[in-house]
């Protein structure tokens, strides 16, 4: 039972790229934000500073010429969110009611009640589950395993080697078709005989020559040293039962992320995987006042940078918001928090209760 009240103008859930960009914009705005964080369980994949403290050499990140290693990176976030007065707390949500604003959040002992909330709880790669694949020393998680081609693809560890994909749908063809550009050879360990992927992606993939298949074959384990990382991959054949031991030097699971919005289910809208709709034109979901931004949102970009500057959008959708300006919502209304909807086309404006008036200087009841 929660047996305290903290009330503010603006909370974030998360801090990853997305949060503490939300955190550091909304903070110089003196917007005073409160930002929460799951504590770190390895099996719910929640970290305070989100998925970069789980990998290595971050070298697509603006402004690090040499690159960054991920929980570097994360830590200049929060020391600049920070700096700003950004106040964290350290805790699980379990429940949140967003039904009229201020909007409610609980923990099992304090309910935190706001005007605004922003979302930037991310997302979580779906792994395989098995030996070698964890962090070291249990296994080679950021040495020669990873779920993003595009993140760590380029990296010296994987150029011209040979490279295994485990999956079968889009993912897993797109992973592989773009570790191509880099890897001697890539080969796509799948346990059907057959693709769940898009015929365009498989078709891709098939005209590939760098790309091989192995079906009906799951990983049983990954194979290596935490000094050497990855040197192959122990294979199961499912039709056979014959296991076997396949040489390779990186291990890329492309088996699908999976949005961190349980909390959210039944209250805000979502796509067919889990991820929160917003509108195309800022971080609003449907419920106004509303935020979200980074991974929890996107499920095609899904990079550092893309997560912080949608993190960005939010704090200043946040702060429009409290300032009574009109943000976009997902409808094409766009609302202020008096709760006005403007209609898309900016001709008429409907008032809480239900009235239209024209959206002209001379405001009449039509
Ligand atoms: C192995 C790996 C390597 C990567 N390498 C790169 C790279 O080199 N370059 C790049 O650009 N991108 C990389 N990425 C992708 C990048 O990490 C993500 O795009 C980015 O972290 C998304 O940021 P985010 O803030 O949206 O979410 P996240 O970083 O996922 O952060 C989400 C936060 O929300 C918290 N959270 C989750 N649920 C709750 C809850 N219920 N209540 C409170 N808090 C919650 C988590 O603890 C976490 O702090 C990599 C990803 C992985 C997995």
């Amino acid at each position: 039972m929660a047996n305290e009240t903290i009330k503010r103008d603006v909370v974030i859930l998360g801090s990853g790229p997305a949060g503490l960009t939300a955190a550091i914009y909304t903070a110089r705005a003196n917007l005073k934000p409160l930002l929460i964080d799951a504590p770190a369980d390895a099996e719910k994949q929640t970290a305070p500073g989100g998925q970069l403290m789980i990998t290595t050499d971050v070298e697509n990140y603006p402004g690090f010429g040499e690159g960054i290693q991920g929980p570097e990176l994360m830590h200049e976030f929060r020391k600049q969110a920070q700096r700003f007065g950004t106040e964290f707390m350290e805790a699980w949500i379990r429940e949140v009611d967003l039904s009229e604003r201020p909007f409610q959040l609980y923990t099992d002992s304090v309910t935190i009640s706001t005007e605004t909330l922003i979302i930037a709880t991310g997302a979580s790669a779906k792994w395989l589950g098995i030996p070698g694949e964890a962090k070291v020393p249990d296994g080679f998680g950021g040495n020669g395993v990873s779920a993003c081609a595009t993140c760590d693809g380029p990296l010296p560890a994987f150029r011209k080697k040979v490279l295994v994909v485990v999956g079968g749908g889009d993912t897993a063809m797109e992973e592989a078709t773009f570790l191509t550009r880099y890897a001697a050879k890539v080969y796509v360990v799948h346990r059907r005989d057959k693709l769940r992927a898009s015929k365009i992606m498989q078709d891709k993939a098939f005209q590939n020559e760098k790309i091989e298949f192995i079906w009906n074959t799951t990983l049983e384990e990954i194979l290596g040293t935490p000094e050497d990382g990855v040197t192959g991959v122990r294979l199961r054949n499912l039709q056979t039962g014959e296991e076997s031991v396949f040489d390779c030097a990186g291990v890329f699971v492309a088996i699908g992320h999976k949005p961190n919005t349980d909390l959210f289910k039944g209250q805000l809208d979502m796509d067919d995987v889990g991820y929160l709709k917003t509108s195309g034109h800022s971080t609003a979901t449907n419920i106004p006042g509303v935020f979200a931004c980074g991974d929890v949102q996107d499920s095609v970009y899904r990079q550092a940078v893309t997560a912080a500057g949608t993190g960005c959008m939010s704090a200043i959708d946040a702060e429009r918001y409290l300032d009574h300006l009109p943000v976009a919502m997902p409808s094409g209304d766009e609302v202020t928090i008096e709760g006005e909807h403007i209609t898309p086309d900016h001709k008429a404006i409907i008032t809480p209760d239900g009235h239209m008036i024209p959206n002209t200087d001379e405001r009449e009841s039509v």
